[in-house]
C-alpha cells in the first residue's frame, strides 16, 4: 500500500521564484497520477519533493499517511524514470536491471529469476546480454523501466519518461507503461507536459499552471467539465471554442444567452439553462468544443446558431470547419454534417453542448 498526500505544498527557491504554491493534492493507493501543465509550471519540483529530493518551503508530504518531510530518498520505497534513462552503459541489461537488487543484497538465484520476470514483462526478454549502446532509444526506455521495477517500489515516480522517443513508439509505450503499473497496482506519479499522454494514461489527472493547482479530475471530468477557462482552453485539440454571452432569465421561463450579434433562446427544462441560470444579468464564458456542435441546415428550428464557414481543415478521420458567428470565429467538427456539405456558406449549428460550460471570468490564453 502506497498513498502521497500534499498539504498545502510551496517549494519558493533561493532567488525568490515560487515554483509550487500552497498544492493539495491526494494520490490513492495504485492510482496513476499526472502531473499536466506546459514547462515551468513546477511539475518536476512537485514530483522532486515527493521524492524527498527538494524540501518543501512550507506545507507537509505524507507517505502512507506519515509525514516525510525529513525522511531521506532512500527511506521513501519509491522508484524514478527520468526521460535521459541514466543507464551503466558498461554493464549488460541484465546487469542494468539487476543492479538495485544486487545493492540490497539479493542472492544470485532470486535475483535472476525477478530479472528475467521483469524482462519478459517488459518484452525485453532477449536483449538481457546487450550493452545500452546496442538498444533502440524504446528499449533502453524499457530497461529504465525495468531497473525501476525490479525492487517492488511501493510508489513510482516518472518525470517525462517518453519525451526523447518518436511519437508511434511513445504511443506504444505509454500503454504498456500505465498497463505494466495497474498490473503491479504500484501508485504512480507521472509528470508530463503531453495531454495525450496524460489523457490516455491517468486514472486522474492533475493540471498545473504557474506553480499553482488549476483541476484534479479523472480525464473525462477535466475534459467535459474542466475546473477553469485555463484548463478549458488548455485541454484538448482542437481547443475548446469560448464564447462570451449575457445571460438573462425571462419570467416566463426560457432563458437567453446573448452572444453579441446573435442569442440563443434555451428553454427552462434544457439543463443548459439551469447550468446558467444564476448568472442572471451577468456577462459568462460559455464553452463549446466542436464535436458538441452538430451542423444543420441554417432554417432549421429551434437553438441554432448561424455561421458563415470560412474554411475546412481535413484530418482524414475528421474535418473541422472554422465559422464567423458574429465577430467570433468557432470551430466544429463536420462528422455529423450532410453529406458533400458547401464548402463555403452559411450553416446552422445545433445541440449546443452537451459541454456547454458555465465558465465565469474572461478567456485566458495558456
Ligand atoms: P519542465 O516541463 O520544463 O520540466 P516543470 O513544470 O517541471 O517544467 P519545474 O522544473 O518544476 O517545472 O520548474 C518550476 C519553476 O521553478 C520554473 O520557473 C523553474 O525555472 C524554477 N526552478 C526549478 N528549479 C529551480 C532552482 N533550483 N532554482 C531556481 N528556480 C528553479
Amino acid at each position: 500500500m502506497s498513498t502521497v498526500a500534499l498539504k498545502d505544498v510551496t517549494k519558493i527557491f533561493k532567488d525568490g521564484t515560487v515554483a509550487v504554491d500552497s498544492i493539495n493534492l491526494d494520490v490513492n493507493d495504485g492510482e496513476f497520477m499526472v502531473l499536466l501543465g506546459p514547462s515551468g509550471c513546477g511539475k518536476s519540483t512537485v514530483l522532486r519533493m515527493i521524492a524527498g529530493l527538494e524540501d518543501p518551503t512550507q506545507g507537509a508530504v505524507l507517505l502512507d499517511g506519515e509525514l516525510a518531510n525529513d525522511l531521506p530518498p532512500r527511506d521513501r520505497k519509491i522508484a524514478m524514470v527520468f526521460q535521459d534513462f541514466a543507464l551503466y552503459p558498461h554493464m549488460t541489461v541484465g546487469d542494468n536491471i539487476a543492479f538495485p537488487l544486487r545493492l540490497s543484497g539479493v542472492e544470485p538465484a532470486p535475483r535472476g529469476e525477478r530479472v528475467s520476470d521483469v524482462a519478459s514483462a517488459l518484452g525485453i526478454g532477449d536483449v538481457l546480454a546487450r550493452k545500452p549502446g546496442q538498444l533502440s532509444g524504446g528499449q533502453r526506455q524499457r530497461v529504465a523501466m525495468g531497473r525501476a521495477i525490479v525492487r517492488r517500489p511501493g510508489l513510482f515516480l516518472m518525470d517525462e519518461p517518453l519525451s526523447n522517443l518518436d511519437s508511434g513508439l511513445r504511443a506504444e509505450l505509454r500503454a504498456e507503461i500505465s498497463g505494466l503499473t495497474r498490473e503491479l497496482g504500484v501508485t504512480t506519479v507521472y509528470v508530463t507536459h503531453d495531454q495525450a499522454e496524460a489523457l490516455t494514461m491517468a486514472d486522474r489527472v492533475a493540471i498545473m499552471r504557474r506553480g499553482v493547482l488549476q483541476d484534479v479530475g479523472t480525464p473525462t471530468q477535466v475534459y467535459g467539465r474542466p475546473a477553469t477557462l485555463y484548463v478549458a482552453a488548455f485541454l484538448g485539440s482542437p481547443r475548446m471554442n469560448l464564447l462570451e454571452a449575457s445571460v438573462y432569465v425571462h419570467l416566463d421561463r426560457y432563458v437567453t444567452l446573448n452572444l453579441g450579434e446573435q442569442s440563443l433562446y434555451l428553454p427552462w427544462n434544457d439543463i443548459r439553462s439551469r447550468a446558467v441560470a444564476h448568472y442572471h444579468g451577468e456577462r459568462i464564458v460559455v464553452g463549446m468544443r466542436a464535436e458538441a456542435l452538430t451542423p444543420v441546415s441554417p432554417d432549421s428550428p429551434g437553438d441554432v446558431l448561424h455561421g458563415r464557414i470560412r474554411y475546412l481543415e481535413h484530418h482524414g478521420h475528421e474535418s473541422l470547419a472554422f465559422l464567423d458567428i458574429g465577430a467570433t470565429a468557432i470551430m466544429v467538427d463536420e462528422m455529423g454534417a450532410p453529406l458533400d456539405p458547401p464548402p463555403v456558406g452559411q450553416r446552422g449549428l445545433r445541440r449546443l453542448g452537451s459541454v456547454m460550460q458555465r465558465l465565469t471570468g474572461k478567456p485566458v490564453e495558456p
